[in-house]
């Protein structure tokens, strides 16, 4: 434990959204699966505590993990390549760093020192990256991707900190990875290497030499270019690696691996590892480029806007359609828009609709709405987290003749079928008050929810503080709503389900947090096929009116 773990630290240079997150967790699907214990770990150099109280539009999806934890959404992709559940050891944020700095202080741990940020920050910082090889299991290598930009003034205690692991840990046993832009410039006709060179001049001015370069470009590197890179960053030929602009993120550790990346990993930290099996994995990217078939998908959100906001459910729809052989295409529907021009115009002829997870009251209508849409017409569809409350509100609504809501959006609504649990009715604050992380559910038997998922119990991943009123469960059974999925005390609602609907199912917690790639999340697959016949149906309606005309 510890001793004979690697660090890998994976930086930034030159503009943000270079793909930092997919590119560390394509290295660690690599050393993975040369059979290395990998574990990855992101540090976020923003003051929040966590990225649990900003709004999506600021941070994009907020991924939680099985302990609970409210994290980038890095962490996702970290999940989802290396197939492994990582806990909140993996996030860190300069508020944290910051917050048990200070409240050591108050408790009188410095011992009368003045707290500063070399050594104290920075001293906090390096147990953090420490930590995160201290999993009980013997950890190999730990990856640790620094979010933001060189030369931002927040990163500074973070490079710092990681300038000195290498003399702490030993030169061999850690790894400086910079990801540079190499950019096209048009009116020139040429690659220009500049950024690079001053990127990497910044992180040399603070001491760290990088040892390899991964070269963000739109097209292939020549041998010249590479050449001109190593030499102006002090970085060998062979490790200035062309990192080319992909169709889909599950194909860039395929092309890291043709470029190279891990065997000079592997040799520069002396790890004693085998070559990679990455035989699945191919398959896997080369299904998702043969596909032919499609279906159409609606998503109706509020944050549409911002893909990254629904990061993790549009993993999982490609997942899901590599499961079941056909491209999902998704339609991003504004909920808004559906509340001023009805659901129609909107919804009309996609394959499946889902509702994804939000909070707050605007747009909720046009979300109920569009599960009356779906029950109604039979399309498929899928409740997330708050989809779920708005589908027992629409059920409570239209089939039980309820003025049903949610307490969330009006305290006074004379039915709140969606309320607070007694125990949350005394929180306040907003950081860290609601049902995080994952929990048990027991699912009952001949329920469509128990058929997708093969077994009884299940554990998912939640976040929300609002949950079914245990009030009017009887009331909306009584006109055939199935509580399919309820906590092991059968005192929360975890799934609801429309038998004689050809797939009608909303959850209360997030599916999409555990979708892997060679294991599409069963609630997906399911929405999928269903979307996938209903689709087919479609067609040959339209096939036998066709033949009919003609005839
Ligand atoms: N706003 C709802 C709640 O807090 C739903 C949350 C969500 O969809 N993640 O319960």
């Amino acid at each position: 434990m510890g001793e004979n773990t690697k660090y890998i630290f994976v930086t930034g240079g030159v503009v943000s959204s270079l793909g930092k997150g997919i590119a560390s967790a394509s290295l660690g699907l690599l050393l993975k699966q040369r059979g290395l214990h990998v574990v990855l770990q992101k540090f976020d150099p923003y003051l929040n505590v966590d990225p649990g109280t900003m709004s999506p539009f600021q941070h994009g999806e907020v991924f939680v993990t099985d302990d609970g934890a409210e994290t980038d959404l890095d962490l996702g992709h970290y999940e989802r390549f290396i197939d492994r559940n990582l806990s909140q050891r993996s996030n860190v944020t300069t508020g944290q760093v910051y917050e048990s700095v200070i409240n050591r202080e108050r408790n009188g741990g410095y011992l009368g020192k003045t707290v500063q940020v070399v050594p104290h920050i920075t001293d906090e910082i390096k147990s953090r990256i420490r930590l995160a090889a201290e999993n009980g299991e013997g950890v190999d290598v730990v990856i640790t991707e620094i979010g933001g930009t060189t030369g931002d003034i927040e990163g500074l205690p973070f490079l710092e900190a990681i300038r000195q692991m290498r003399l702490d840990q030993g030169h061999d046993n850690v790894l400086y990875i910079h990801l540079t832009l190499v950019p096209y410039i048009k009116a020139a006709q040429e690659i220009k290497t500049k950024p690079s060179q001053h990127s990497v001049k910044g992180l040399r001015e603070i001491g760290i030499q990088p040892d390899i370069l991964l070269c963000r470009c739109d097209r292939p590197l020549s041998q010249e270019v590479k050449a001109k890179i190593a030499l102006f960053c002090n970085v060998e030929e062979r490790s200035v690696i062309e990192a080319i602009d992909a169709e889909s993120i599950y194909h860039v550790p395929l092309k890291l691996w043709k470029e190279g990346l891990d065997d000079i990993v592997v040799e520069k930290l002396r790890l004693d590892a085998g070559p990679p099996d990455l035989d699945e994995w191919e398959k896997m990217v080369h299904k998702i480029f043969s596909m032919t078939e499609s279906i159409d998908i609606a998503i109706v959100g509020k944050y549409i806007q911002i893909v990254d906001a629904y990061k993790s459910i549009i993993e999982s729809f490609t997942h899901a359609g590599v499961a079941n052989d056909i491209h999902v295409n998704l339609r991003w529907v504004d909920a808004e828009k559906i509340e001023e021009d009805g659901p129609e115009k909107w919804l009309d002829s996609a394959d499946g609709i889902l509702v994804p997870g939000g909070f707050g009251e605007r747009g909720t209508e046009g979300k109920i709405t569009a599960v009356k849409y779906a029950r109604e017409n039979r399309v498929p569809y899928l409740g997330i987290c708050l989809g779920l409350q708005m589908a027992v509100i629409e059920f409570a609504r239209n089939v039980c003749g309820l003025d049903a809501g949610s307490s969330e959006f009006d305290p006074d609504v004379p039915h709140p079928v969606i309320d607070l649990m007694l125990e949350q009715h005394s929180k306040s604050k907003m950081g860290g008050t609601m049902r995080l992380g994952a929990y048990p559910g027991i699912l009952r038997e001949g329920t469509l929810a128990r058929e997708l998922y093969g077994v009884d119990e299940i554990s998912e991943r939640h976040r929300h503080r609002w949950e079914v009123n245990n009030e009017y469960r009887e009331r909306l059974a009584a006109k055939g709503l199935v509580f399919s999925g309820l906590s092991p005390d059968s005192d929360l609602v975890e799934i609801i389900e429309l038998p004689g609907h050809p797939y009608f199912i909303a959850v209360q917690f997030h599916p999409e947090l555990k979708s892997r790639p060679m294991r599409a999340h069963p609630l997906f697959r399911g929405l999928v096929a269903a979307a996938k016949e209903l689709s087919r149906t479609r067609a040959q309606g339209e096939g036998t009116v066709a033949a009919g005309r003609d005839g």
